[in-house]
């Protein structure tokens, strides 16, 4: 990691947050490397990668706020209920899933 604030170079991510923080007292946003001067402003701007789309589907990209609703619905991908009844091929008996987003 190239710091942007002088030509120093750190190896870890964690060493360069530490550099801009100590060195130049800028908090680094280590998604995009945009840099703010508190550490507010920084916590204000992360929700724009984590809180958007916590969690995603690799089956096929739906995103999801919530990690129980994303295993459930991978679940359905790989053809299993969201409990662990094992049972019914109809798909209508299963509870709302849907309704809780
Ligand atoms: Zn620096
Ligand atoms: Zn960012
Ligand atoms: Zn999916």
């Amino acid at each position: 990691f190239k710091c942007k604030f002088c030509d120093e170079e750190v190896q870890e991510l964690t060493r360069y947050l530490q550099h801009t923080l100590a060195m130049h007292n800028a908090y680094i946003c280590h998604q995009c490397g945009k840099s703010f001067t508190t550490k507010s402003s920084l916590l204000r701007h992360r929700p724009i990668h984590t809180g958007m789309r916590r969690f995603a589907c690799s089956i096929c990209k739906k995103t999801f706020y919530r990690k129980d609703k994303c295993k459930a619905h991978i679940k359905r991908h790989l053809g299993l209920t969201s409990d662990s009844t094992p049972a019914a091929t109809n798909s209508e008996s299963y509870p709302k899933v849907e309704s809780l987003e």
